[in-house]
C-alpha cells in the first residue's frame, strides 16, 4: 500500500524525524549497498563492532519487487527503525589505514531483502533504504551499542572473525581496530558469501594481508562452480582453517567472532550444528556480558 500524504506533509515529516545524510552509496551490486551516512550533530563515539539503528518513514517509497504491505492508519506517519552494525572503510582511498578519528562518516553494509508474492509481513525497511541516493536524509540512532566488540586486554591473543554476507561489517571495524592499533597477533578474516561479487571488501583485506604477515583471509563463496561448497563451519569441523591459516583454535588464548546467518553460528536447535557447538565441543565458552568467554556473536535475524 502507498501511502497517501501530501507532499507537504512529508517535507514536514522528514525535517521533524530525519537527523542524518547520505553522503555516498557504493552499490557492490543490485541488492548490496555500502552506505555513508553523516549525522547532523557529528559522529558519536563508538567501541568498533557496535551497532545502531536506520530509520525512515513508512511514508517514503519503496523498490519494486516487494509484496504488497498493509499498513494501519496509525503507521502512515510513523518511522521504522532497524539495527545495522556500523562497518568501516578500513583503508582510506590512497590505500593506507584510517587513522584513529580520520573517517568522518558511518559506514553501514547491507543486503536489500525482499519477498515476493504473498506474505502478511513484507520486508519494511531495506525496500525504502534501497530507493536512497546521495544526499537523501534518513534517521540515525541516536544511540550507538552492543556487547559484540574486542574486550581488552588484547595482547597475547589471537582474533579469528567468522561473518555471512553482510556480517562482516562489525569485523571490517574490528579489523581495523586491531591493525591500525598495531596489533601482532594473529587475526584471521573468513567471510563466506553465495557469490564472488557479493564480497565488498575482498581486495583490501587481501592486499593487507599481504602488507601484514599476522593477517590472514578465507573467501567462500557457496555457489560459484569452480570453488567447492564450504561454509564456514566445514572449516571449522574438517581441520581445513588450520591447514589453510597455520593457527590452532586454543581455547586458552582465541577469540572468536560469529556474525551474520544464525545457521553458521550455531545454537539452531536440534540442527544445522553451527560453529558454537563446534567449538564448545572444544573447550570454547560462550561470552555474555556475566561471564567471560571467548566465543562472541551477533545474529541477524
Ligand atoms: C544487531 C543487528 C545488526 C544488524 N546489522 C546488519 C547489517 O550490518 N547489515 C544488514 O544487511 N543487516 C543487518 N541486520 C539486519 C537488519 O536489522 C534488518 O533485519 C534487515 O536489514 C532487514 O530489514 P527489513 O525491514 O527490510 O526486513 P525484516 O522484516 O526486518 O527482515 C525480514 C527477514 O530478512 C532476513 N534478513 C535480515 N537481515 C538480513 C541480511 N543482512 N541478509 C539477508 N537476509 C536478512 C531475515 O530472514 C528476516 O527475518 C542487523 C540485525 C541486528 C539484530
Amino acid at each position: 500500500m502507498t501511502v497517501n500524504l501530501p507532499q507537504n506533509e512529508i517535507l514536514k515529516l522528514r525535517e521533524k524525524f530525519y537527523d542524518a545524510t547520505v553522503t555516498d552509496v557504493i552499490a557492490v551490486q543490485p541488492a548490496l549497498w555500502i552506505f555513508r551516512l553523516k549525522p547532523d550533530v557529528g559522529l558519536s563515539s563508538y567501541i568498533p563492532g557496535q551497532y545502531t539503528t536506520i530509520g525512515l518513514g513508512f511514508w517514503e517509497k519503496c523498490v519494486e519487487g516487494n509484496a504488497p504491505e498493509i499498513l494501519k492508519p496509525s503507521e502512515e506517519k510513523k518511522l521504522l527503525r532497524r539495527a545495522y552494525s556500523i562497518s568501516h572503510p578500513v583503508v582510506k582511498p590512497d590505500g593506507k589505514l584510517y587513522k584513529e578519528g580520520e573517517c568522518d562518516f558511518f559506514e553501514f553494509y547491507v543486503a536489500l531483502v525482499l519477498v515476493g508474492g504473498e506474505t502478511p509481513t513484507p520486508p519494511r525497511l531495506t525496500p525504502r533504504l534501497f530507493s536512497l541516493k546521495k544526499g537523501d536524509r534518513l534517521s540515525l540512532g541516536p544511540k550507538v551499542t552492543g556487547h559484540y566488540h574486542l574486550k581488552k586486554p588484547y595482547a597475547g591473543n589471537q582474533y579469528f572473525f567468522f561473518s555471512t554476507g553482510t556480517g562482516e561489517a562489525p569485523h571490517n571495524a574490528m579489523v581495523w581496530q586491531l591493525l591500525s592499533g598495531g596489533f601482532q597477533g594473529p587475526i584471521v578474516n573468513c567471510v563466506c558469501t553465495r557469490y564472488r561479487i557479493d564480497q565488498a571488501y575482498r581486495a583490501v583485506h587481501e592486499k593487507l594481508a599481504k602488507e601484514h604477515s599476522n593477517y590472514k583471509v578465507i573467501y567462500l563463496a557457496t555457489r560459484e562452480k569452480d570453488e567447492p561448497k564450504l561454509y564456514c563451519q566445514d572449516l571449522v569441523e574438517q581441520g581445513l582453517f588450520e591447514k589453510k591459516t597455520g593457527y590452532i583454535f586454543d581455547s586458552k588464548n582465541t577469540h572468536v567472532y560469529l556474525c551474520g546467518n544464525p545457521s553458521m553460528i550455531g545454537r539452531q536447535y536440534p540442527k544445522p550444528k553451527g560453529i558454537i557447538e563446534i567449538l564448545e565441543s572444544r573447550g570454547f565458552t560462550i561470552h555474555t556480558p556475566a561471564r567471560n568467554g571467548n566465543i562472541h556473536f551477533e545474529a541477524y535475524w
